[in-house]
Formats: C-alpha cells, sequence, structure tokens
C-alpha cells in the first residue's frame, strides 16, 4: 500500500515538474522571440546599424555584416584590388553575379530615366575629387573630354560568360546604387534565418524588414537637407526601402560656390536640379538607391512624370531648393509631418 502511494506521488510530481519546464520553454521562446540584437559596422564610406529580432537574430546579424564588408570588397572603386577596380582597368572582363545583377540593373534605369542615371560617370567623379580625393573645380575641356567618355549605352555585356566590355576611357561606379542592394541582400539573409523583424541602415539609406515586433510601423525620418538635424517629416512604414539623395551628404566649397556628388551625366556638373532632396520608397532597395539619385539629376517636373509612369514600383518624397515638399499619392498616409505638403496625383 505505501509503495503504492508513494509510485503515485512519484507520478504526480513528475507530472508537476514536467509542467513546469513546458511553462519554462514557453517563457524563453517568448523572451527569444522578441530578442533584439544591433551591430554597427563602417562601410561602404558610411556607418551602418543592423537591428534584427528573435531566436536567429544574432546568426542573422552576423552573417548580414559579413556581407556587406564581402559587397564592399568586391564593389569599392577605392579598393585596388576589388572587382571594380579590375574592371575599370582591364576595361572590362568576366564578372561576378553580383556586380552582373548591379549592371543588368544600372543599364535597365539608364534607359528608363533617359540617361539621368548613368554608372559610367565614374571619369568625372574622380575629375571633380570626389572619387580618389583633391576636390576641386574641373576645368570645362576636361570636363567635355571625359564626357565622351560617359554613355552606359556604350558598354557591351554578353549574359552567357558574364562578359563586360568598356571602351577606352570608360569606368565604372556603382555608388549610386551599391547600399540599396547591398540592404536587399541583408533582407534575403534575414529571410533565410526566419528573422521577421529587422531595420537596416545603411548611412541612412534605410531598409525594414516587416514591422517592429509588437506589430506596429516603423518610424523613418527624413533629414532637412538645410542640414541643421530637423527632419522634413515621418515616414510610417514597414517592408519598405526609404532612400534619400541629396546635396548635401556629400559637398566642398570654391570660391564661395557649393559642388555637391550627384552630378548630371549630360553636363559633367553637379546636378542643379531645383531639387534638394529626394527621398523613395520602394519595396525594391535597388531600384529605390538608383531612383533617388536619378529624380534629384532629373528636378521636380521630370521626375513627377517619371513617377506617373511607374507608380506601381515606388513613391517619392521631392524637397525643392525653395524649401517645399511634395509627395506622391501613395505616401499621404505613411509620411507625418507638421509641415504643409502638396500632393502629387497621378493626373
Ligand atoms: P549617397 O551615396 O550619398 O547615399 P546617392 O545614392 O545619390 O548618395 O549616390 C551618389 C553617388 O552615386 C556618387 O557618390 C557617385 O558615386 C554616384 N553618382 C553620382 N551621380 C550619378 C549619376 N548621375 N548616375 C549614377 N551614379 C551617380
Ligand atoms: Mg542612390
Amino acid at each position: 500500500m505505501k509503495k503504492h502511494i508513494s509510485v503515485i506521488m512519484v507520478c504526480m510530481l513528475s507530472v508537476i515538474l514536467s509542467g513546469c519546464n513546458n511553462m519554462l520553454d514557453q517563457g524563453k521562446e517568448l523572451l527569444f522571440a522578441n530578442k533584439e540584437v544591433t551591430q554597427s559596422v563602417f562601410a561602404m564610406d558610411t556607418y551602418m546599424t543592423i537591428t534584427a529580432y528573435g531566436p536567429n537574430a544574432e546568426e542573422a546579424v552576423k552573417e548580414s555584416v559579413a556581407e556587406i564588408n564581402r559587397l564592399d570588397t568586391l564593389l569599392s572603386t577605392g579598393k585596388e584590388t576589388s572587382e571594380i577596380t579590375k574592371v575599370n582597368q582591364n576595361h572590362g572582363g568576366k564578372i561576378s553575379q553580383d556586380t552582373a545583377f548591379l549592371w543588368k540593373k544600372s543599364r535597365e534605369i539608364f534607359e528608363k530615366t533617359d540617361g539621368a542615371f548613368d554608372v559610367t560617370i565614374y571619369p568625372i567623379m574622380k575629375a571633380w575629387g570626389f572619387a580618389g580625393g583633391g576636390f576641386h573645380v574641373p576645368a570645362k575641356e576636361e570636363i567635355e573630354y571625359l564626357l565622351s567618355h560617359v554613355n552606359s549605352g556604350r558598354v557591351q555585356y554578353v549574359e552567357t560568360n558574364r562578359q563586360l566590355s568598356l571602351p577606352q576611357g570608360m569606368e565604372l561606379d556603382f555608388g549610386g546604387i551599391a547600399k540599396g542592394y547591398t540592404s536587399q541582400r541583408i533582407v534575403e539573409i534575414m529571410k533565410e534565418h526566419q528573422v521577421k523583424n529587422s531595420m537596416i541602415n545603411l548611412g541612412g539609406n534605410v531598409q525594414l524588414l516587416g514591422t517592429k515586433p509588437d506589430g506596429s510601423l516603423y518610424r523613418v525620418a527624413v533629414k532637412n537637407p538645410e542640414n541643421d538635424g530637423s527632419y522634413l517629416g515621418i515616414i510610417e512604414e514597414s517592408d519598405k526601402a526609404v532612400i534619400t539623395s541629396g546635396g548635401y551628404e556629400r559637398f566642398f566649397e570654391e570660391d564661395g560656390e557649393l559642388y555637391h556628388h550627384i552630378i548630371d551625366p549630360k553636363t559633367g556638373y553637379p546636378a542643379k536640379s531645383g531639387l534638394s532632396s529626394v527621398t523613395i520608397v520602394s519595396s525594391d532597395a535597388t531600384l529605390a538607391d538608383a531612383l533617388s539619385t536619378a529624380l534629384f539629376v532629373m528636378g521636380k517636373e521630370n521626375a513627377v512624370d517619371f513617377w506617373r509612369e511607374n507608380s506601381d514600383s515606388f513613391d517619392a518624397v521631392l524637397c525643392l531648393d525653395s524649401g517645399d515638399i511634395w509627395i506622391t499619392k501613395g505616401l499621404e498616409k505613411s509620411f507625418v509631418t507638421e509641415k504643409s505638403v502638396k500632393v502629387i496625383d497621378k493626373e
């Protein structure tokens, strides 16, 4: 009889203990489900911060940082041993899958934007000192001569063996699109690790995966191009890239004039289009990066026409030199500001 009672008690105890274990496991799961991992890294000439949530966040962030460094080493014109430097030195060659993806996308956007986005801009970037250092205004003749080497339409590319050939004097610079592609790659890595919530900030180029862990929208500030630390407004979004280009980001002064790093490929001079910043919101980060540069070059009127023809693939915030802010229709709800804004409609 005593033996029976003690067997029953042991059984009851183990049921209680396994119940406790289950509760502990559930507690652990809850804790790790919202586990936040953040890491910062300096690459591609800028500070980058990656934040991810969930049980696999640590591994996913670690792999993302490795991917940033891999792409920096591959695509940086400033690195002697990068693939892009070798391609530029050898007038082409067999290119990696990443470079091939970027070339094809750049070429497509070059066509679509009527040449406002042109990755063969590199000789001009060097002439101004934006690449390689030594900021100065180049002579008119030098710009004219170098412009004869700027034209993505003259690059040959054969897909079957990923062979690229550049005419003599032509050189590539993916500076206007590489960060967008990098954040797109990071989202792919996050998804491979079943990460559902992440915010990737590559020096102001922001990419969102999902929402915040509590289900609320991420809030991305759009800087005032006056560069005074204030904001034009906040974009409340999920699952989108929010990418800004502005002349205020990199510039130098000579004889009282400011010269910035976004070049109009038609003139070889910093674009003076009447826009002081362009923010693109899109689920395609690579496209968003290239378009932020392209629309800045185009100016407001052409940018509005371009959006009307492509409004299914992106939205935009345009800030004019006058300070006026225009937003495309799709951002009416997500762009939150106390300033007055005008809405660009489809018609
Ligand atoms: P940031 O790099 O500051 O985020 P952008 O995305 O606008 O700004 O990229 C600017 C870079 O793009 C320049 O540093 C240069 O490498 C490249 N670039 C400049 N003008 C053009 C252009 N018209 N088309 C393509 N790339 C450009
Ligand atoms: Mg860009």
